[in-house]
Formats: structure tokens, sequence, C-alpha cells
């Protein structure tokens, strides 16, 4: 009970400031987060799923010392239960396969997908980089990819499968990729909430706090940054409609079949729209 009351009282502190909480509970709080453990590394990632994995191993990679956090005791977030399937094209596993593909028909495929709304700039990154991520995942992570099957989408052969016993397939690729993170010895902290980022005067992040298992509160310091990669926000429907959905009103359903197909569409799982609509619509 009493450090359910604490930990409530300094997130208050963190979040809602002074001026809100009364000014006993704030400074009693204040105190209890300079008592509270710190860690100091160069770079604090948050989040254990793909992104938050290959953020590590590639700062770890660059000589950083490099830690990950995640609230749940293991990854528990879209990774582990995706289809695997990494869209791209002029891979390694193509040439290998002998399948002609370029760049600008990727593009183009993702474009006509999205039906025009994906975002250019971000799109055209994608497709370049992907032939690259399909071969860091193999030459960093050990990863195999099944052999390309041809879909109705993404057109030609560029849906890469990865390989392995674990199914869904996203759940292989975190394993692979935890394995990695383990072999480079970086560390992981498990049941570790972030809490709130800690800034400078100038707005640059310093660090993180966070609740660990024990219910007591930890500071990360970052010297080099922080790395925010916590997944999407598909289970927040205010936030999906503030930033995704066609305008609701009161008389409509919150997603019509249009703004769902654009949720979709959006929503991060550009990587395979298809099963992702088969596994949440069919
Ligand atoms: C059913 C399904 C199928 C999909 N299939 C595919 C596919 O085949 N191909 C494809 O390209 N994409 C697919 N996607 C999309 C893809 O899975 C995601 O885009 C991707 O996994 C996101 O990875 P991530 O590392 O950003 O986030 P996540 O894997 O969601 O990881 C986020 C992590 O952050 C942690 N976290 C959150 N908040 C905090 C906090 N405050 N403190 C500490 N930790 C926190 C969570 O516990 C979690 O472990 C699919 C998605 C779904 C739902």
């Amino acid at each position: 009970m009493t450090r359910e009351i604490s930990r409530r009282s300094l997130f208050k502190a963190s979040v809602v400031g002074a001026a809100a909480a009364g000014a006993a509970t704030v400074s009693n709080a204040a105190s209890a987060a300079e008592k509270g453990r710190t860690e100091t590394y160069d770079v604090v990632v948050i989040g254990c799923g793909c992104a938050g994995m290959a953020a590590a191993i590639e700062a770890k990679n660059a000589g950083a010392k490099v830690c990950i956090l995640d609230k749940m005791p293991r990854p528990s977030g879209n990774t582990i239960f995706s289809g695997g399937i990494i869209n791209a094209a002029g891979t390694y596993v193509q040439k290998q396969e002998g399948v002609n593909d370029s760049l600008d028909a990727f593009y183009a495929d993702m474009m006509k997908v999205s039906q025009g709304r994906g975002d250019p700039a971000l799109t055209k990154m994608y497709v370049e980089k992907s032939a690259d991520a399909v071969q860091w995942l193999t030459s960093e992570c050990g990863i195999k990819f099944r052999r390309l099957e041809k879909e109705s989408w993404p057109m030609l052969q560029r849906g890469h499968v990865v390989d392995g016993p674990l199914k869904p397939h996203g759940a292989q690729l975190a394993k692979q990729m935890l394995d990695r993170v383990k072999a480079l010895g970086i560390p992981v902290f498990f049941n570790t909430k972030v809490i709130e980022i800690t800034r400078s005067e100038v707005l640059h992040a310093t660090g993180v706090k966070a609740v660990d298992e024990d219910e007591e509160l930890v500071t990360f310091k970052a010297r080099g940054g922080v790395i925010v990669c916590t997944g999407g926000f598909h289970n927040n429907k205010e936030l999906i409609c503030r930033y995704m959905c066609v305008p609701s009103s009161q008389n409509q359903p919150l997603f019509d079949a249009k703004s769902f197909v654009s949720w979709l569409v959006f929503s991060g799982c550009h990587g395979n729209l298809q099963s992702l609509f088969h596994q949440r619509v069919a």
C-alpha cells in the first residue's frame, strides 16, 4: 500500500507538477525520486520489440553503453504477434531465387495499396532501405527466410517470411533478435515501466524515470540520448481518431468500413496489410 501511494505520488510529481498536487506530497515524492537507484548509460532504449532491439544492437555495435527497458516480463508488443513478414525489394533472397524486382515498382505498389495516402518520403525511405534491413537481420541476427511465395499483394515475391519453429513468425523474429541482444551483453530490464523522460532546460532528453518490478523508482541517465520504441497506439481509440479516422458523429459508428481500412493502412502494419486484415477481420 505504501509503495502504491508513493508510486502514484511520484507520477503526479513528474507529470502534474507542484502547482496541482499538495505541496507536502510533491516535495516528499521529489526527494524519494532523488533517493531512488540510478543507472547511467550512453543510450537508453524504451521497448523491447523489433525496433528497440534493432536500435540497441546498432548502438552497441557503434560502441555505446546501451540498455533496453520494457514494462512487460518479456517482449510483448506487436512484434511477437506479427506475421513476421518483411516486405522488401532488391534483397539477397530475391536474387538467390531469380526474382527480378525494382524499387520503383515496389514504391508504386506501396502507394497503390495505401490508395495514395502513404507518406511519400517515408514510403521512399522504407523501399530504399528494405533490402539492407533483410540483409541485416540475416547477418546480425542469423535470421533465415522461407522460400518466397507469389501473392496477390504485395505483388511479385516481396514477402520475406521469417523461418523457424515459432509461430507466428514474428515470435521467431523476436526470439532471435533477443538472442542477439543477450549475446552482445546488452542489459534488458523487463518489468520496468518508463513513466517519464527527463530533459535538460533546452529540452534535450537526459534519461528516463521508471518503476521496476519491486515498484521502486529507478532513474536511468542517458548521456547520449533516449530512443523511444514503445510501439503504436492501436489500442487507443482517441489517438486513432485524432490522427487517422474520418470524422465521426454520434449517429455513426466509430469505425466505418472506409476508416477501418485507412486505420490498417496507416497503422504501422504496412509491412503486411493483407495478413493483418485477415487476422483481425476475417
Ligand atoms: C497481428 C499483427 C500482425 C502483423 N504482421 C506484420 C507483418 O507480417 N509484417 C510487418 O512488417 N508488420 C506486421 N505488423 C506490424 C508490426 O508487428 C509492428 O509494426 C512492429 O512489430 C512494431 O514493433 P515495435 O518494436 O515498434 O513495437 P512493439 O513490438 O509493439 O514493442 C513495443 C514494446 O514497448 C514496450 N513498452 C510500451 N510502453 C512502455 C513503457 N512505458 N515502458 C517500457 N516499455 C514499454 C511494450 O511492452 C513492448 O514490448 C503486424 C501487427 C499485428 C498487430
